[in-house]
């Protein structure tokens, strides 16, 4: 995989699975931009990423804010003179059982995780098609696909990213844009640790690889569907699951 002088932007990178995804690209040689609402926590990924040969900047940035979103692709542009790969990682959730949820818990969910990606992906098009290269790569979740309780929110957030992707891969393939999404299934990051263990045991249980999924082995798909190898493939889902869902 060939990245030299690529350059990235990877939202929700501060943490999780967004953060090892800036990691391996960063190995591999992409100049990055990492983006979350937490300026602090940016700029301390960044500095930790940067090396001699990489160039990796934190910026704040919260997607669901169009101001902010074109802010952050000028300021990318200024710097790296050009934007080859979006990572449109950044997420949230706020689970409750639909008659409990609050129309907040709803709007919150759909503006971060589906406007937001809306957001980001509108500004990065416009470079990838001037240089007629581009991958975008959108991160659902297994709960687009499998429904989960309490997640009505976030579950529908998910499967719109789905129809947006296909969208956006047919509008732009002419132009050498590749969108697509990945699927991580239960992965170990704060966002899951909070569940109670019996809820955890038996989810495991459903996993036929018999364990939860690592940052890691999200980031692995997401580099490869962001690599110049990877042209060929387009409007799909890549399921990160251990087998959860088939
Ligand atoms: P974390 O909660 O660990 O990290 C989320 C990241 O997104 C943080 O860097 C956070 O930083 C950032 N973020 C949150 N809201 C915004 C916003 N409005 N604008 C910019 N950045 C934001 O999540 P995970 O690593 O677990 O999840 C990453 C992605 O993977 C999400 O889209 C999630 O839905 C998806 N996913 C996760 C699964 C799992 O099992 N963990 C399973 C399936 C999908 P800050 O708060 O500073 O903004």
């Amino acid at each position: 995989m060939d990245f030299k002088g690529q350059v990235g932007i990877v939202t929700g990178g501060t943490r999780g699975i967004g953060k090892a995804i800036a990691a391996e690209l960063a190995q591999k040689g992409v100049n990055l931009v990492v983006a979350a609402r937490t300026r602090e926590a940016a700029h301390e990924v960044a500095v930790s990423l940067s090396t001699q040969d990489v160039k990796v900047l934190g910026m704040k940035l919260d997607v669901s804010n169009a101001e902010e979103v074109e802010k952050v692709f000028e300021a990318t542009r200024k710097e790296f003179g050009r934007v080859d790969i979006l990572v449109n990682n950044a997420g949230i959730t706020k689970d409750g059982l639909l008659m409990r949820m609050s129309e907040d818990a709803w709007d919150a969910v759909m503006d971060i995780n589906l406007k937001g990606v809306f957001l980001c992906s509108r500004e990065a098009i416009k470079d990838m098609t001037r240089q007629r290269y581009g991958r975008i790569i959108n991160i659902t979740s297994v709960a687009a696909f499998m429904g989960n309780p309490g997640q009505a929110n976030y579950s529908a957030s998910k499967a719109g990213i789905v129809g947006f992707t296909k969208t956006v891969a047919r509008e732009y393939a002419v132009r050498g844009v590749t969108v697509n999404a990945v699927a991580p299934g239960f992965i170990e990051t704060a966002m899951t640790d909070v569940l109670p263990v019996n809820i955890k045991d038996e989810m495991k249980k459903l996993i036929p690889l018999g364990r939860f999924g690592t940052v890691n082995d999200v980031a692995q798909a997401v580099v490869f569907l962001a690599s110049p190898d990877a042209g060929y493939i387009t409007g799909q889902v890549i399921h990160v699951n251990g087998g959860m869902y088939m």
